[in-house]
């Protein structure tokens, strides 16, 4: 078994998460290619870019010396809940730090929407600890968000009646409530709502109407604000459930821009995704989860080499072919 939750040697924070090395291409293509008999089509990470508004944000410096040390901000013991004959999750373990995208991956039906809505507050789990930003974490979905946790859906939730920017403005009251700072960009904090709220819309490249219905956008766009709203709440740990899947590549790729240039602004980000290449490019640590329970944990090298991951993936979709 894999990893113990050490970056593997590597020198704390000396490594931006948006630069992608040789070595990180590197490896990505071989993940690629290891992944591609699993049918599914992977992106492409030499195309790797910043996401549209990086040019107009004044914010976007991809060597500032404001990336810090990481710091543990999630830590998660032993989390267990059945579905009536269902064990969904197990026992289940997990870390997240600041500046730093922590994967979570794993076949369908492995636990991971599930994990993430103990996280959230919209399911209570039959056992475990959850220890946020120093306290447990308790509460309802909202008192939750409060204190700093921002998350989108696997298929995404906004108010569809609502326009854009009112879906928008619904987060920024959270960021007021809970007093936090934009961790991605302090000055956020001080301009009016609705004001804030365009300027995220923009840093997330969202180039439609703010006044639409919600309800009247693409997927892609859904996909977008939805995020956008995750960030209007000044989240200090950001749960993102498969935010690539239904995104073209184009824009599949902006996304991983985008979540590598959050991460490298101290954001936390806790990652569900299915491409394989999207994960191992952009994640520090993973955890592998099967059946509810977790199988691994380690870096991406790490995890990609295990015995039990490989099976998990490969062996079953070997067996199904
Ligand atoms: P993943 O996101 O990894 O694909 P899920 O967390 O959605 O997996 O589901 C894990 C397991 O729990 C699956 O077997 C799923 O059918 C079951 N499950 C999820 N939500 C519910 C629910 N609300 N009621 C009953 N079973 C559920
Ligand atoms: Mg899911």
């Amino acid at each position: 078994m894999s990893g113990n939750g050490s970056a593997g040697g590597r020198p704390g924070g000396a490594v931006l998460p948006n630069q992608m090395t040789p070595a990180g291409r590197r490896r990505g293509r071989e993940v690629m290619a290891a992944w591609r008999r699993d049918g599914t089509e992977p992106l492409r990470l030499d195309a790797y870019r910043p996401w549209p508004g990086a040019a107009e944000a004044a914010w976007y410096r991809p060597d500032d010396g404001r990336f810090t040390e990481p710091t543990e901000i999630l830590a998660v013991e032993g989390l267990s809940l059945r579905f009536g004959g269902v064990q969904a999750l197990r026992e289940v373990a997990l870390r997240a730090r600041t500046g730093e995208v922590t994967g979570v991956i794993g076949p369908n039906g492995a636990g991971k929407s599930t994990l993430f809505n103990c996280l959230s507050g919209l399911l209570t789990p039959d056992a475990g600890r959850i220890v946020f930003d120093g306290a447990p974490l308790d509460g309802a979905p909202a008192r939750r968000a409060r204190r700093g946790l921002g998350r989108t859906f696997q298929t995404p939730r906004l108010f569809k009646s609502l326009s854009v920017l009112d879906n928008l403005l619904f987060g920024c009251e959270t960021a007021d409530w809970s007093g936090h700072r934009y961790v991605f960009d302090t000055r956020l904090g001080r301009l009016p709502h609705a004001e804030r709220a365009a300027q995220i819309a923009r840093l997330v490249g969202f180039r439609g109407d703010l006044s639409a219905p919600a309800g009247a956008l693409p997927f892609g766009d859904l996909r977008t604000v939805e995020l956008a709203r995750a960030l209007c709440g000044a989240p200090q740990l950001l749960m993102l459930d498969e935010p690539a899947s239904g995104l073209d590549t184009d824009q599949a790729e902006r996304f991983v821009g985008l979540m590598s240039s959050l991460a490298s602004m101290g954001l936390a980000i806790l990652l569900i995704e299915h491409d394989m290449a999207l994960v191992m490019g952009l994640c520090r640590q993973i955890t592998v989860l099967d059946f509810g329970q977790v199988i691994a944990t380690g870096t991406p090298d790490e995890v990609q080499r295990d015995e039990a991951v490989i099976h998990a993936y490969l062996g079953r979709s070997a067996a199904r072919a």
